[in-house]
């Protein structure tokens, strides 16, 4: 089969530069194994004829990866926009956050246009598309409408949140109803998926049965493909970079201080504000703790041309100097705060320094570095993950020490619990998360998907209606209904 990926980023496979988030980071790996094309984004804009996509592409392993230029006119409302400020606050759960208008809408739907239009040039006889991610829920759809009718899946790495909070999307009955060109919708979790077929049963009236929808478009079938890590490899990465210059600098500076990490993209479902108000809690209950444990928390920048991550990035600054300046000694800062990113090289050493891993975010997909912290542990002396329970990865993950993120006495007294915890414990929870890590690796979740993928095309395209009529085709349709 002749796999096509894609995705809004793609990861070029340099080893020295941060990932760009979970899913190029989740991908790079696999994609330059399985010989598949990878299409995304270059992150560069381009004016003029949408109609003539602009690709660069170039080797990646045995595959190849293409790069387009988006339309420059589109761009701000497709991304920092729609998918954005009204997708990604509404895939969270933080319904008070979405902003939207229906230029968005309009820019959001033309880029998926686009990328379908781009994407003609590298359908090949026996080949399959695999959409990832929130940005691309009608590609489907636009794929179909261009006379495409090979198998075509969707997998979603955000959560799925519950009907009440989806309807808050402007539109969503529309785009939900374009979902439905899919053959394959994978998700994180168990949960995500029954939300999303609750809503295909109450909301659309559609019949559900066994995990198929069926539409006037065919069946879809709904199932949960929890994203991994390849362990073993993270394993050596960590072992590996202990002698990287700035893990060595990391350890030389604890002098016997224990150590927790946080690493995240500054985003608002990370959970960040929480996390800092349960270390100045635990510091200022447990005072016996100031000195003993500093908090090294990584908070890579992020779409910070939207408001809402501004505002958590001046929020969370004042926050740690604020902890900082009531905790902290002539000779010692309770939180090493940095606003930047780090390669994966690096990263595998930072955790396997740091005695805890804090990874509480208030709404999750799955969250890959909690799976990270776990693989780059010393097996002879492992530490010990505090993850959220509203993470996906706390349904596999669940020998961690689970907290609610909103209680923030709580996280305090487990973080605690943590730095306390006895060898023997330690080592017997991180081999029962090692081995679910082992089972649900990133290869194994790849074969599972494009298996699935290949069963489940819709039963006979002859179903399809003659193109399918019910969602808007062209920006140009948009543009002169919402204009
Ligand atoms: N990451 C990185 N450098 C950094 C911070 C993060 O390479 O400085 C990577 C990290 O190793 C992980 C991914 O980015 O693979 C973050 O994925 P996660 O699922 O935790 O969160 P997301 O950013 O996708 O919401």
């Amino acid at each position: 089969m002749n796999l096509v990926v894609v995705s809004n980023r793609v990861a070029r496979g340099k080893p020295n530069e941060p990932m760009t988030g979970g899913l190029a980071a989740a991908l790079l790996p696999v994609v330059e194994k399985t010989g598949a094309i990878w299409v995304g984004s270059s992150g560069r804009v381009r004016d003029g004829n949408l109609k003539e996509p602009f690709a660069e592409v170039e080797a990646l392993g045995a595959g190849a990866l293409a790069m387009l230029d988006l339309p420059a006119a589109h761009y701000g409302g497709y991304y920092e926009g729609f998918a954005n400020s009204a997708l990604w606050p509404a895939l969270h759960s933080r319904a008070d956050l979405i902003r939207a208008s229906q230029e968005d809408y309009a820019s959001y739907r033309a880029v998926n246009a686009f990328m379908a239009r781009a994407l003609l040039r590298f359908r090949k006889p026996d080949c399959a598309f695999w959409i990832q991610d929130y940005h691309f829920l009608a590609l489907g759809a636009e794929l179909r409408d261009l006379g495409v009718r090979c198998p075509i899946g969707f997998f979603l790495h955000t959560p799925w949140p519950a009907r009440a909070v989806i309807g808050g999307v402007p539109n969503h009955r529309e785009l939900i109803e374009a979902m439905l060109a899919y053959d394959l919708i994978g998700f994180q979790t168990e949960e995500d998926c029954e939300n999303f077929l609750g809503y295909a049963r109450c909301d659309l009236g559609l019949a559900v049965h066994d995990g198929f929808i069926t539409s006037q478009f065919g069946r879809t079938r709904a199932a949960v493909f929890p994203i991994g890590i390849d362990p073993e490899r993270f394993a050596q990465q960590a072992t590996k970079a202990m002698t990287h210059p700035d893990v060595s600098r990391l350890r030389r500076s604890l002098n016997g201080e224990k150590l927790a990490i946080g690493v995240d993209r500054l985003d608002y479902s990370k959970g960040l504000i929480n996390r800092i108000k349960a270390f100045d809690r635990m510091w200022t209950v447990q005072p016996n703790l100031k000195r003993s444990v500093s908090l090294l928390q990584i908070a890579t920048p992020s779409r910070g041309a939207i408001e809402a991550y501004g505002n958590l990035q001046s929020e969370l600054a004042k926050l740690v100097t604020d902890v900082n300046g009531v905790h902290g000694e002539v000779d010692w800062t309770p939180i090493r705060y940095l606003n930047k990113g780090f390669s994966q090289a690096v990263l595998a050493g930072l955790y396997r320094t740091a005695q805890v891993g804090v990874v509480t975010p208030l709404q999750d997909g799955m969250n890959l570095v909690a799976k990270e912290y776990v693989a780059a542990q010393n097996p002879a002396d492992p530490g010990v993950l505090v993850l959220s329970k509203f993470a996906g990865a706390a349904n596999e993950l669940d020998a961690a020490l689970l907290v609610n993120p909103h209680d923030i006495d709580g996280m305090a007294r487990t973080i605690a619990t943590a730095l306390a915890m006895p060898q023997a414990e330690r080592q017997m929870r991180w081999e029962a998360m090692m081995a679910k890590l082992r089972t649900g690796t990133i290869q194994q979740w790849f074969a599972d998907f494009i298996e699935a993928l290949q069963d489940a095309q819709h039963s006979g395209d002859s179903m399809l209606p003659e193109p399918p009529t019910l969602w808007p085709r062209r920006a140009g349709d948009l543009a002169a209904r919402y204009h």
